[in-house]
């Protein structure tokens, strides 16, 4: 084995296990409920330490989805800084989500001077509520030619304020939007809370339209299930594919890969056990709440899952899932990686995300899930229509959908066997399925509506579903009991426009389901009947994204296309349904973002795409020079030398040349691929201004030129002498010694 891989091999196997000290009282450890959320100062801390008035129109704002009032600003901002101080902090930041995928923070001390010059620290209502980045540093897709470079960011109350913890250092986080001086969308978190406010509405006259008042609000509900691999951080740093691109570029197939399926749901490493421990110790204290951990089908793949919460704090509790999952790895020296493609030939890593809707009222109504069967008729209608706004939204705007997960990463796993194809559809299971065909094909025939549901056996739903064993992993949108559960989001990704986009899409449905519900009501017909025939109406005319099959085998793809069903593959041109007719009026419609908006996420998504593939194009040629090419070359030079010296001493030295020939074809091929690597790079450089045709070429060309020279190195990492390869193989990385 070579010598940097032997050094990192022993690190790996002498790393000591990190245990996290859990808080204590009287040497009794004290469970997760005393201390969750201990760095976060939400509703419950803020009505201890508020004055009554204040306190009841945060709440007010934050239960309803309104901005703060500006009035209230400086006590709460008072308050805020007194906790924040009495846990030793310094330093404030808004912190928000630019379309970078990531998320953002420029931070500012509390300390200031006084009218004296004497130091006094000081943290303002104006400073609590609004803040200025400089915006000119984060993407805009355009948004900046124009209008002006400045943004500002401005809380959003409804996430509570937190304390983060980085190398010793405490600051206060402020969940905040990030929007430019005209009020233009900067970040994802804007769009998704238009999204949500739409939505709200929407249901809201539909419920009231159906006879369910004193609705205050409806909430969206989301649940994120986080894969993500973890490999020693030893045999990270020896990778400059992974830390470069995230994606291992080179690497042959290890001869035991997840065929024994024997990782998922074993037991975790102990090293990695105690890493994810603390990883859950971090997140609790951040009012995150992790209840689910678990290996992954591939080795060294694993997941986390919290319960749900509302949408916007579930969004970036995602960012915070994954940002303290790889500082806290880092620690017990271990990476994580939350790529949706690290290691080619095993399973990616996806990010399921759980939706439903929730109604707030003061009323019996809330709490209620709306998109759970009920017991009564009733409930079970209010049920059907809004499954029925869900897939008449979701068929509709299906390559909206596609779009919102168009990354680089998830191009390799889409439709990889493993994940759900690129095609989107929807799984209900077989008891609904049943229930939406008969009302679909109008078999009911009921005399009310309430005789229907009773005939259909709609209330004995929840049990069938939920003890549903026939549930479709293979969907990419499926229904598992009392939600939908968007499964072909990719890893790596911030959830907030995915969801937005479904949001948008259901949104517009329950527009149109509205207007038709009036007028059938206008008809004379009770309102459960007139709703059940608008459910059968969407119902039928979303049909075609219906499917209950296989969404990995080869006859889905030819039946979807029959269908009429899109089959996006690449990322380009999933990109490209942002900007259809259907999108630009969708997002018109539901005023969640303006043309110009739509565009420039249009433009940041490609352009990222762009230089992704950029980016790995140039690794995987920097490491087939200075890595591949020259450990062929070394190894090669040996077998030269010993058939020279074996020749001399009268040796028949024949296999040593036969094996240096067929290293030497290998090498040949693999120069012959670089070259043309350099060329695809140079032409797809020089079209730096036709970013679609730049897209276009690198997805096509650029992918295969990339595959070809992956395939010509891992062939000579299979040739060669173990100690003259370089880089730490899948087999070192992949299963723990
Ligand atoms: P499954 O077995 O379908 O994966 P789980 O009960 O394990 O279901 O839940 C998976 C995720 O879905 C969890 O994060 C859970 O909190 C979330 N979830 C459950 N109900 C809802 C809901 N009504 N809205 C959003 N997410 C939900
Ligand atoms: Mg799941």
């Amino acid at each position: 084995m070579n010598g940097s891989r032997v050094a990192a091999m022993r690190e790996v196997t002498q790393r000591p296990v990190r245990i996290t000290v859990r808080p204590e009282e009287n040497g009794i450890l004290q469970p997760t409920s005393a201390w969750f959320g201990m760095n976060t100062f939400g509703l419950r801390q803020m009505r201890a330490k508020m004055p009554k008035d204040v306190y009841k129109k945060l709440a007010a704002s934050i239960r309803l989805g309104k901005k703060l009032d500006s009035e209230i600003a400086p006590v709460v901002a008072q308050v805020i800084k007194e906790w924040a101080m009495s846990r030793g902090v310094t330093h404030f930041t808004h912190w928000f989500q630019p379309q970078t995928g990531l998320t953002a923070e420029k931070h500012d001390a509390f300390l200031n001077f006084d009218e004296n010059k004497l130091p006094i620290e000081t943290f303002t209502g104006e400073q609590l509520i609004q803040s200025e980045p400089d915006a000119s540093s984060f993407p805009s897709g355009g948004l900046r030619a124009t209008w002006e470079a400045r943004g500002y960011t401005a809380w959003n109350p409804a996430s509570p304020v937190f304390i983060s913890e980085t190398g010793g250092v405490k600051y206060l986080c402020i969940p905040s939007v990030f929007i430019g001086y005209n009020g233009e969308a900067l970040d994802e978190m804007t769009p998704l809370l238009r999204s949500s406010d739409v939505l709200s509405h929407r249901a809201m006259e539909l419920l009231e339209l159906i006879g369910d008042s004193g609705v205050l609000r409806v909430n969206t509900t989301l649940g994120v299930e986080q894969e993500f691999f973890i490999i020693d951080r030893s045999h990270f740093a020896l990778r400059p594919d992974l830390v470069m691109a995230a994606r291992s570029l080179v690497g042959a197939p290890p001869p035991r890969g997840q065929q024994l399926e024997d990782h998922y749901f074993g037991g975790i490493p102990e090293r990695v056990q105690a890493c994810i421990s603390e990883v859950e110790h971090e997140l609790y204290k951040l009012g995150v709440p992790i209840v689910t951990r678990h290996n992954e089908v591939a080795p060294s793949q694993f997941e986390m899952a919290p319960i749900f919460e509302d949408t916007d704090i579930a969004v970036d509790h995602n960012h915070l899932v994954m940002s303290v999952l790889r500082k806290i790895a880092l620690r017990h020296g271990l990476q994580a990686i939350v790529h949706e493609k690290p290691f080619a030939g095993i399973n990616g890593s996806g990010k399921h995300c759980n939706w439903s809707l929730s109604i707030t009222s003061d009323n019996q109504l809330d709490g209620t899930n709306l998109l759970k069967p009920g017991k009564t008729p009733h409930q079970n209608i209010r049920f059907l229509v809004f499954l029925a706004a869900v897939l008449k939204g979701v068929h509709k705007h299906a390559g909206l959908l596609r779009a919102g997960i168009a990354v680089s990463g998830n191009e390799h796993r889409l439709g990889a066997n493993e994940a759900p194809p690129a095609i989107i559809s929807a799984f209900l299971g077989t008891g609904l399925t049943q229930v939406v065909e008969d009302i679909a094909a109008g078999k009911t025939s009921p005399k009310n509506a309430e005789q229907a549901m009773l005939k259909l056996g709609v209330a004995k739903l929840p049990d069938v579903e939920q003890d549903n064993t026939d549930r479709n992993r293979t969907s990419p949108f499926a229904f598992t009991g009392a939600k939908f559960e968007f499964r072909a989001v990719g890893a790596s990704q911030s959830i907030a426009f995915p969801v937005m986009l479904l949001q948008a899409a259901v949104a517009e449905a329950l527009g149109e389901i509205i207007e038709q519900l009036k007028a059938e009501i206008k008809t004379g017909k009770s309102t459960d009947d007139a709703a059940l025939r608008v459910a059968a109406k969407a119902f039928k005319e979303s049909a075609a994204v219906r499917f209950e099959g296989n969404n990995y085998s080869d006859e889905w793809v030819v039946e979807a296309k029959k269908r009429g069903l899109l089959n996006l593959r690449r990322t380009p041109e999933a990109l490209a349904q942002l900007r259809t007719d259907t999108a630009v009026a969708l997002f018109k419609n539901t005023h969640i973002l303006t043309e110009v908006e739509l565009e420039s996420r249009y433009h940041v998504r490609l352009e990222r795409y762009v230089k992704d593939i950029l980016i790995e194009l140039h690794t995987i040629q920097q490491m087939i020079d200075t890595q591949v090419l020259p450990a062929a070359y070394a190894y090669l030079g040996t077998l030269a030398t010993s058939a020279g010296q074996g020749a001399v001493a009268g040796i028949n030295m024949q296999p040593i040349v036969d094996a240096a020939n067929s290293v030497s074809k290998l090498v040949t091929t693999l120069q012959k691929k670089r070259a043309e690597l350099a060329k695809v790079i140079t032409k797809a450089e020089h079209m730096h201004d036709d970013l679609g045709g730049q897209a276009g070429y690198l997805t096509t060309t650029g992918c295969d030129t990339m595959g070809e020279v992956r395939d010509a190195a891992d062939a000579i990492e299979l040739a060669i002498g173990d100690e003259y390869w370089p880089l730490p193989r899948y087999r070192e990385m992949l299963f723990p010694v």
